[in-house]
């Protein structure tokens, strides 16, 4: 699949505000610096759909884009983990994370990013280990692989699968994707296009 057409729909600071769930919609998410803004960017073949590097902690918002004539919705959440959050928040997950991942019954995937170049880290683990509990379909997203040589590159994943091995049983769908060279675009569109043909 392609994208030929994305729009930026609107922002929602509860799920109660978000668009009507009639059509399968892909949320993306992870630590601020990530590459989230730039992945989704790349995705959709735009320079600046979603801004890239907001401020960590400022307003937290559920940003809707509508897809190829409204087949689909991306999903931009905001990001976990920021110290001013886990401070006020036990988990550390904000309020409007779990009222959107709890609540969203038309959301099929939750991307979950990671630094492919930074070893596994807590709040990540923890962040997917709740994912995981609650049922919610995730994949792992390796992200600004151009930025490893192929050896460390190699390395990292297989250190960072087999940690996360330790956990869980199985592992699941990972992507490895660049928003320089554009690997892993391709695999995560397909990936969507097939789930979209089961609506
Ligand atoms: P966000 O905060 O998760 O939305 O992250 P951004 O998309 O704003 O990216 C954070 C920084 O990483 C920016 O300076 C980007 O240019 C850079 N970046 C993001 N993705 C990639 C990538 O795939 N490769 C490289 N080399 N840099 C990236």
């Amino acid at each position: 699949m392609e994208v030929v057409k994305a729009e930026f729909l609107k922002s929602s600071s509860t799920v109660k505000q978000c668009p009507k769930a009639d059509r399968p919609e892909y949320a993306f998410i992870g630590r601020s610096n990530v590459g989230k803004s730039s992945l989704i960017n790349k995705l959709c073949n735009r320079k600046a759909m979603a801004k890239t590097s907001s401020t960590p902690g400022k307003t937290q918002l559920i940003n809707h884009f509508t897809i190829n004539s409204d087949q689909w919705y991306l999903v931009d959440l905001p990001g976990y983990g920021y110290a001013k959050v886990s401070k006020k928040l036990r988990s550390g997950f904000s309020k409007i994370i779990l009222d959107y991942i709890g609540n969203r019954e038309n959301m099929m995937c939750l991307f979950v990013l990671i630094d492919s170049r930074i070893p596994m880290q807590k709040v990540d683990l923890e962040f997917m280990n709740l994912m995981v509990e609650n049922g919610i379909p995730i994949s792992i997203v390796f992200t600004k692989t151009d930025k490893l040589n192929k050896g460390q590159y190699t390395e990292n994943m297989k250190a960072y699968e087999k940690g996360l091995l330790e956990h869980w049983e199985e592992l699941p769908p990972i992507f490895y994707s660049s928003a320089v060279n554009g690997e892993g675009t391709n695999e995560i569109l397909s990936f969507i296009e097939d789930i979209n043909s089961k609506w």
